[in-house]
């Protein structure tokens, strides 16, 4: 039996749903490209020409589903926020801040869901210059309270590599303790150090300067 030729209407239907098998199986950006992508939305905002965001349809976008491709653990320092830091827009990165970006059971979870539920695939430790976390932890003294304590003790190991008598030397404390943060999230955490071992994350160390604006990744 002879077939009959397809309509124009079948084929454009054909021609849709391919293109959204596409969509569907799109490769994973790889981490070397997201970081190209984050620099670059960094220097858009040392210059002071961040990209023109149009968040109500970012908005519309986003109400039912997002899916980050990075996750950003940073401290919560009111001049460091990471979404104006990138020059980000809705959805983009999944957030977790704590003072001195502690990686506590809270940050922990909220770092597994990222990776687990909303597939990110990369996951950036953000230290910054002059942070009063490190600090304060740096200063040897008592704080006021056991809350304090618990921003506060995670960071004192770093302390080790600043000379006290030099508080210039604070960065290589604050540099220290983000990398071993980093180090900690896969002994920390099952699921993160799996899909590490499973080439499905990359943890990147990154250092912002509060002078420049500029963020530069360690590692
Ligand atoms: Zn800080």
């Amino acid at each position: 039996m002879l077939r009959t030729p397809h309509s124009l209407a079948h084929i454009v239907l054909l021609i849709l749903c391919c293109m959204s098998a596409v969509a569907q199986h799109k490769p994973e950006t790889s981490a070397d490209q997201i970081w190209i992508d984050l620099a670059a939305g960094n220097q858009r905002f040392v210059m002071g020409k961040t990209a023109l965001h149009d968040f109500p349809s970012q908005r519309k976008a986003l109400t039912k589903t997002q899916h980050p491709q990075v996750a950003v653990l940073s401290c919560s320092d009111s001049r460091v926020p990471p979404e104006l830091v990138f020059d980000t827009g809705l959805g983009e990165l999944f957030v977790v801040r704590s003072a001195g970006e502690d990686d506590d059971s809270l940050s922990l979870g909220s770092l597994e869901y990222a990776i687990e539920h909303l597939g990110s695939t990369v996951i950036v430790v953000l230290g910054h210059q002059s942070c009063g976390a490190v600090t304060a932890a740096c200063s040897g003294g008592k704080s006021e309270s056991v809350n304090l304590d618990a921003v506060l003790t995670p960071i004192a190991p770093s302390c080790a590599k600043m000379d006290p008598k030099k508080p210039e030397t604070l960065d290589l404390a604050v540099r220290d303790h983000v990398h071993s943060v980093a180090q900690d999230l896969l002994v920390k955490s099952e699921l993160l150090k799996k899909a590490f071992d499973e080439g499905k994350l990359t943890i990147m160390e990154a250092y912002y300067s509060l002078e420049t604006g500029e963020v530069t990744k360690l590692r």
